[in-house]
């Protein structure tokens, strides 16, 4: 069972006046709410499966106030619950039920403060929104690559919380190796100041990487210095059938031995997936006259001339054709039509959630061991769930699935969503037996908090409670969340 509703309705308050006088001091009338349909949204996740209560939502403006909001929840033993734009998935940014905590929320702190297109870097305030900083890297003809189906919401500080993936990885890495510099108000009020722009400096321990992947539980990251890239002048999109997942990895092999790192997605999408997108989602047609098992959504760009990298493409693909590897394939003929293949491939979250019930896994595994993944857990589950329609689709190219087995169609939807931890056991102890992680992109949580204490070694996890009691002895920061 995720989420925890009971007390939202009673809208408790477990912290003393004070404190809370205190916060409004330094934050202004501007800087918190404490209007209960103000707050509500920041307490319910974009799943709706997460639900918790905090007496007040405070939107600092800038870093001194965080800190000093911070200062003062340490001083009083307030736990601060970190927010950006609340689209994580695994409760992360979801306070308790209890009414203790409070949420300190950055979207106030959306400036971008310098660009150095020298450098190629961009310093931003936490808060800012992923497409603006897309948009914002654009207008000075760079890339920022980082891009996931949220972009028009989450904020690059949660990005960097939680370690974000999505569709460049294969090209440019997750949202860790995007960052230089990181600002940071740690769990006691103090400000760790590391926004450096270097790409070399062996001056002792990784500091940000620490708080990179960290869900808010080590400090609040206020603003970072990103990396940026040149600005692709072609890209080429293409819908690809394959028989399988096998033939997909043979066709990734393929493309990068012929074009190299100018592979810059390539999407895993079975067609269990394109059915409910195209029942669901509206102004989405079939790209293809015949249905096939199995697609990939291949994205190959670079900086040569318009339509430069067309042919190379084109040879690929036929040439995987000959080879059985490719059944049928659409290559878009321009950006709309592009833009018109990647809608189906991130409408399938939001086309998913009509479906029914369904137990989501956002798992990875060494690329060559997918295949095999996909097989078994399909046939595991079938065994135990006659009738359940197993859906599969993501970011191939990184190993990372999200496997998201739906109930069958006519059956019981919460006789379904009571097997939860069954069916975790099944894809949690298959993909442990395969080397991979249960969870590859989205972190952990509340909601895979327990999973990762069942796989996860003892070293391990006393290494990462050693860091958290070492930076945030008095559990301030994201309490319940991760360790
Ligand atoms: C439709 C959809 C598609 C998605 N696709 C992908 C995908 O392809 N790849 C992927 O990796 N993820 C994906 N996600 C999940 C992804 O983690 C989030 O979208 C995003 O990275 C979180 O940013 P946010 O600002 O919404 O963070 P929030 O949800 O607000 O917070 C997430 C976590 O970070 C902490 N946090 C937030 N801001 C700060 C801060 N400034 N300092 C410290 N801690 C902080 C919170 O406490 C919480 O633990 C998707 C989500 C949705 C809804």
């Amino acid at each position: 069972m995720q989420g925890n509703d009971e007390h939202a309705k009673a809208r408790p308050n477990a912290i003393d006046a004070g404190v809370l006088e205190r916060i409004k001091a330094v934050v202004g009338p501007k800087g918190y709410t404490m209007d209960p349909a103000e707050i509500a949204p920041h307490c319910q996740s974009w799943r709706d499966n997460w639900h918790g209560w905090v007496p007040m939502v405070v939107k600092p403006a800038n870093v001194d106030e965080v800190a000093a909001v911070v200062a003062i929840c340490a001083e009083s033993g307030t736990p601060i619950v970190p927010q950006g734009g609340n689209t994580g998935l695994t409760g992360g940014g979801q306070p308790h039920a209890g009414g203790s905590e409070i949420i300190v929320s950055t979207s106030r702190m959306n400036k971008v403060r310098e660009i150095d297109t020298l450098n190629n870097t961009m310093t931003v305030e936490a808060g800012c929104i992923l497409a603006d900083l897309q948009a914002a890297a654009a207008d000075a003809d760079r890339l920022f690559p980082l891009s996931l189906a949220a972009e028009g919401s989450c904020q690059i500080g949660g990005n960097l919380s939680t370690n974000a993936g999505g569709t460049q990885v294969l090209r440019y890495g997750n949202a860790r190796n995007l960052v230089l510099g990181l600002e940071v108000v740690l769990p006691d009020g103090r400000v760790w100041q590391g926004l450096r722009g270097l790409r070399k400096d062996n001056t002792g321990y990784d500091l940000k990487q620490l708080f990179v992947g960290a869900e808010g539980t080590l400090g609040m990251i206020t603003a970072a210095v990103l990396t940026l890239f040149p600005r692709p002048t072609e890209v080429q999109t293409a819908l690809v059938a394959v028989p399988d997942p096998k033939a997909a990895l043979s066709l990734l092999s393929r493309a990068t031995e012929t074009v190299g790192e100018q592979v810059t997605a390539f999407e895993l999408i079975q067609r269990r997936a394109i059915d409910f997108v195209l029942r669901h989602i509206p102004d989405v047609s079939d790209p293809l006259a015949e249905t096939y098992p199995w697609y990939v959504l291949m994205e190959i760009s670079g900086q040569g001339a318009p339509d430069s990298l067309r042919t190379a493409v084109e040879t690929i693909l036929t040439e995987a054709l000959e080879g059985e590897e490719v059944l049928d394939a659409v290559l878009a003929a321009n950006q709309a039509q592009g833009q018109a293949l990647w809608k189906i491939r991130e409408s399938i979250p939001e086309a998913q959630n009509h479906e029914g019930h369904s137990v989501k896994h956002d798992v990875s595994v060494p690329l060559s061991r997918i295949a095999e993944f996909i097989e078994r857990a399909d046939l595991a589950l079938a065994a135990v769930y006659p009738g359940v329609r197993g859906v599969a689709f993501g970011h191939i190219g990184d190993g990372n699935i999200h496997y998201n087995p739906a109930q069958p169609p006519d059956g019981d939807g919460a006789a379904f969503a009571a097997e939860y931890g069954a069916i975790n056991r099944i894809v949690h102890d298959l993909i442990t037996e395969l080397n991979g992680s249960i969870s590859a992109e989205h972190g952990l949580g509340r909601l895979r908090r327990e999973e990762a204490r069942r796989y996860k070694s003892s070293v391990e996890m006393d290494l990462m409670r050693t860091v958290k009691t070492a930076l945030d002895p008095d559990n301030i920061m994201n309490p319940g969340k991760v360790v």
